[in-house]
């Protein structure tokens, strides 16, 4: 029996990779037993030739189907879109840069094969990542998963194979602000995991800058706990307390002693500590509130221009 498999990868700017990657690509699918596989190439909005050259490439090879995105809507959208149009029995989503080693592929389709419903490829060395994106990403999943119920596997990227069952059930998900490697974890499912060693890109450059980066990390910190929000009904109880400890033993030192100087550092120092952690909280609530804003218009998550694909 063949499986129909399908790849979704997302491209943004990626013109000087895609030789690279469908020379790969093909070869390494071509080496698993009886698979057909259709290739998602999904154009976030790419302002190079990209789009061109996936277009060239399913005009060759009736595998490759082409969804262009009307803007860069970013990765997440990107693969969202991706999943939707995927047809296959198991989804396999790897990167346009193939940092993540395609022939990882066979291994996840065999596992699948035995019965795994989601199949993660872990990355056990990351030494192609810079020492500081290494150390802000393992800081960023140490406190994700001890603020939220959902706990993200570390050292896991998007690369990953989804049975039919995972994929149907993602696409349940409404939300608009798309925290895919949460949304992942959310849905659950029968999971085993490959490693691998993750490679330099070969052309191109990343394109998460750090900014990006610790935006993706407030998006995933938001999305799956509210752990910001409670934290300062904590922080107000305890200030509290201690403002009415501080309270009594200033009457007390005033009724023993008389009235000290007045302490104008004291003060000025309470006022401006507690201004500011009313500003931060007020903060947090505005991450919150921002995002119930923006889910609340209910747009679509991206916006399809058009699919390319030959039909033999
Ligand atoms: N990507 C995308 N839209 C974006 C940014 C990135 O579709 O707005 C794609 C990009 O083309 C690549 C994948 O997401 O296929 C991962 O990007 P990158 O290699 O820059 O990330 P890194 O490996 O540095 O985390
Ligand atoms: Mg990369």
């Amino acid at each position: 029996m063949v499986d129909n498999l399908s790849l979704v990868v997302p491209f943004y700017n990626e013109e000087e990779g895609i030789d690279f990657f469908s020379k790969t690509i093909s070869s390494t699918l071509a080496k698993i037993p009886s698979s057909e596989w259709e290739l998602i190439c999904v154009d976030d909005g790419s302002s190079d030739k990209t789009l061109q050259k996936l277009i060239d490439l399913s005009l060759s090879d009736s595998r490759f189907k082409v969804v262009e995105l009307s803007r860069n809507f970013g990765k997440e959208a990107a693969l969202t879109a991706g999943l939707d149009t995927a047809s296959g029995a198991a989804v396999v989503v790897i990167d346009a840069d193939l940092q993540d080693p395609a022939e990882i592929i066979a291994t996840m389709v065999e596992k699948w094969r035995e019965g795994a419903e989601v199949v993660l490829g872990r990355r056990i060395d990351r030494s192609s990542d810079s020492v500081a994106k290494r150390a802000t990403a393992s800081w960023f999943y140490s406190l994700h998963n001890r603020i939220s119920k959902i706990k993200i596997p570390e050292n896991v990227g998007d690369f990953r194979l989804m049975d039919r069952c995972v994929v149907d059930a993602l696409k349940t998900l409404p939300e608009q602000q798309r925290f895919m490697k949460g949304l992942f974890a959310w849905v659950g499912f029968r999971t085993v995991t490959v490693d691998y060693v993750r490679a330099p890109r070969v052309s191109g450059v990343t394109k998460f800058s750090p900014f990006s980066l610790w935006n993706f990390a407030i998006e995933g910190i938001t999305s799956f706990s509210t752990v910001p929000l409670r934290i300062w009904t904590y922080i107000g109880c305890t200030g509290a307390l201690l403002t009415l400890l501080y309270g009594i033993f200033i009457t007390l030192r005033t009724m023993i002693f008389g009235s000290a100087v007045p302490g104008y550092a004291s003060i000025f120092f309470a006022i401006t500590l507690l201004g500011s952690v009313q500003i931060i909280s007020v903060g947090i609530l505005g991450e919150y509130i921002g995002r119930m804003y923006m889910e609340t218009k209910n747009r679509p998550i991206y916006i399809r221009r058009k699919i390319y694909h030959r039909i033999d």
